[in-house]
């Protein structure tokens, strides 16, 4: 069934000196039947083996297995040749001292893919002759014994040739007389091969004896010509799965304590960074607008900015002096009815007249500008009035935000001055404040006819003023934070009649903003958006705003820089962690190149051993990715946290989405295949009798 035909293997040495060690050998094994080859140390015995095993091939000539030349053997065909056909014993034994017998023996059927059961391995232990032993470690086991537990593994597989390269080399004469008694009881059943350089044994065991000498046989064979039957089909079973592959590299792993957690740290830094610069990317505008606005009960009504700048070449600067235009076309296409809200720096700076006294007064009434209303606007905003709405054009309302302030650290004025705890709402309605005029220079004074409730709840906001006090007690401090969380909202203007603003400071207003109403729903405020997006053009630009940081895109620019450099040093210490990694695992592989030999021999594939010996980088990366996923979420957490602190943006700005999560365990994946794929190929590559010689000779 096994037919060699002219073969000749030439080995070239690594100085490029050829050995021939097989020289034109034919020769025909049966289907079964005790086979020896026989001949000196160096004589071609193992190479002729390593070639009827499939572990290596021939330079020239063919092993004809049925009728069908290997050499038309495909790589899978192969593999599945080694993997259930041959069973292979070798003289080192070659048992695995890290598993037990019972292990070692259910190894070879899960190199199948079959699971092991263990009736099936104690029959086996049996007809060697060794079933009590089936928990024993191996390292506990003499040579015999060792050699039982080799053949019991090739065994298992139910092979058809069994392929012994010098079993007994390394035993004493009794033990060599037991296993070749065994190995003659089996060549009943099987075609049995085995290799040895005792003529005695040869002689007193074998039927067939090829005479080896310096690569050449000694007597000539006539091939048959007779046509075969096919007696034998290659059976492709399944081979070992992934799971089990990293199983058995991580009962494997021996790797030093110091270098994996230096590996593991390394690659958690990379993984982290480069998760956190992607986490920057996602962050979405609107949720962060309508997640503010939700957070406060929707109290911070969203503003418009307004830039514009005369041509290309310049920069943009706040404000524009046709916003009652745009407020319009809003209004026409969003149904949004909008204000213009003039404020400070634009019309002027307001501050109460009382000349020489402190100027702590002057920053607590510093109205962020001043909004044009009706009567049926602020009905609509559902605020309400103490005292008259404007009767002429010098008369305002403040709101109740500016009350509670003098309420606490009381109103001076030139007529009247009122400490905390002496203001009333009838003492301050009437009273007199003045408006500078940035541009004309001059003083305007107004008069307060009437407190608005815009109805504003301060608890969202509860715990950033309580931070402020406590970190410092001046009361600027408070006043000032509070005065930026309202920034732009409808709590801090002060209000006139209409057409009031160009009758104070002349007709030719600029204004920078409109102030809005209040949405309630996420896609009006995108409908909004996407509005502003149509009507900005290369000399006007709307941006959209909402009340509780105007400072967001600044906040988000600066991340994005942060961004830029996390990416680079992410990028850099991955370049790193992928060369540990890959260092890593060309130690390890140099260390166990014969271990994948004898596993090839065993019948793994490739792949198999791919997985077994890369499930160090797979691990390693593996336990990096879920740390980098909680480092991560705990650095964003912070940078929220920090956000809402200091920029008193009360939403997360930025989360850990699964979007994230899937990139950094695929920049994972990638960076664990370019780590490993290179070394265990090359291991894969070698031919596994390569392999094995090694560390045999
Ligand atoms: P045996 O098993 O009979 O002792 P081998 O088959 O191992 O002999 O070796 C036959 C010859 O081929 C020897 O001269 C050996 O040095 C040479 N040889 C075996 N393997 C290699 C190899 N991988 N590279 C170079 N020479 C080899
Ligand atoms: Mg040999």
């Amino acid at each position: 069934m096994l037919i060699i035909r002219d073969v000749t293997k030439i080995y070239k040495t690594q100085k490029q000196k050829e050995v021939k060690a097989l020289d034109q050998i034919n020769y025909e094994f049966d289907e079964q039947g005790f086979y020896a080859i026989l001949g000196k140390s160096g004589s071609g015995k193992s190479t002729l083996l390593n070639l009827i095993a499939g572990l290596d091939k021939p330079t020239s000539g063919e092993i004809i297995l049925n009728g069908k030349s290997f050499s038309d053997f495909k790589r899978k065909d192969l593999d599945a040749y080694r993997n259930s056909c041959v069973g292979f014993i070798f003289q080192e034994f070659n048992l695995f001292d890290n598993l037990d017998v019972y292990k070692n023996v259910a190894l070879a059927l899960e190199l199948q893919g079959r699971k092991a059961k263990v009736e099936e391995i104690e029959k086996v232990l049996d007809r060697v002759g060794i079933s009590d032993l089936i928990h024993r470690n191996i390292n506990e086991l003499s040579g015999g014994q060792k050699q039982r537990v080799a053949i019991a593994r090739a065994l298992i597989k139910n092979p058809k040739i069994i392929i012994a390269d010098e079993p007994t080399g390394a035993l004493d004469q009794e033990t060599t007389n037991e296993i070749f008694d065994l190995l003659k009881g089996l060549s009943k059943e099987y075609l049995v091969i085995v290799v040895t350089h005792n003529e005695e044994y040869a002689n007193q065991y074998a039927e067939h004896i090829l005479h080896l000498s310096d690569g050449k046989q000694k007597e000539q064979v006539e091939l048959t010509n007779k046509p075969l039957e096919a007696g034998m089909e290659l059976e492709y079973k399944k081979s070992l799965s992934i799971f089990s592959s990293l199983k058995m590299g991580f009962s494997n792993l021996k790797i030093s304590i110091v270098r994996l957690v230096l590996c593991i740290l390394l690659t958690t830094m990379a993984f982290s960074s480069l998760g956190f610069c992607l986490s920057l990317n996602f962050y979405s505008r609107i949720d962060i607008i309508y997640g503010s606005c939700e957070k406060t009960s929707f109290q911070d009504p969203i503003t418009i900015s307004c830039y514009n700048r005369p041509d290309e070449n310049e920069s943009w600067m706040m404000g524009l002096n046709n916003s009652n235009e745009i407020m319009d076309k809003i209004k026409k296409n969003t149904q949004l009815d909008f204000r213009v809200f003039n404020d400070s720096y634009t019309v002027g700076d307001f501050y109460i007249e009382s000349s020489d006294t402190s100027n702590d007064f002057l920053s607590l009434f510093n109205p962020q500008g001043i909004v044009e209303i009706d009567e049926a606007y602020l009905k609509q905003l559902n605020f309400t009035i103490t005292g008259t709405f404007p009767q002429s054009d010098d008369e305002i309302l403040i709101t109740e935000y500016y009350y509670n302030t003098f309420a606490r650290y009381g109103f001076e004025n030139e007529e009247i001055q009122l400490n905390a705890g002496e203001v009333t709402k009838e003492k301050i309605i009437g009273q007199k404040i003045y408006c500078s005029d940035l541009r004309s220079q001059q003083k305007k004074s107004l008069k307060i006819c009437g407190i608005l409730d815009t109805k504003l709840d301060l608890k969202p906001y509860e715990k950033l003023t309580e931070e402020d006090i406590k970190i410092d007690n001046e009361i600027v401090t408070i006043s000032e934070s509070i005065a930026r969380i309202k920034q732009c909202s409808l709590h801090c203007p002060i209000y006139m009649r209409k057409d009031a603003i160009a009758a104070a400071f002349g007709p030719n207003i600029i204004s920078s903003k409109l102030i809005g109403p209040i949405i309630r729903d996420k896609r009006t405020i995108q409908v909004l958006i996407d509005y502003l997006k149509t009507e900005s053009n290369s000399t006007n630009k709307y941006e959209i705003r909402f009340g509780i940081s105007d400072k967001l895109d600044t906040i988000i620019d600066n991340l994005n820089l942060i961004q830029s450099y996390m990416a680079v040093f992410g990028g850099v210490l991955m370049c790193f962690s992928i060369f540990l990694l890959f260092s890593l695992l060309n130690f390890t592989i140099e260390n166990k190149k014969q271990e994948m030999g004898i596993l090839r021999a065993l019948g793994a594939k490739g792949k198999n051993l791919f997985f077994i010996y890369s499930s160090e980088a797979i691990y390693i990366s593996g336990i990096s990715l879920i740390f980098s996923f909680v480092c991560c979420s705990v650095l964003l957490c912070w940078m929220n946290n920090y956000l809402m602190k200091t920029e008193n943006i009360l939403v997360s700005v930025y989360h850990f989405s699964f979007l994230t999560y899937f990139l950094l365990f695929i920049i994972a994946l990638v960076s664990t295949i370019v780590a490993i794929t290179i070394p265990v190929l090359r291991v894969i590559k070698r031919t596994p009798a390569e392999a094995i010689h090694m560390e045999i000779k």
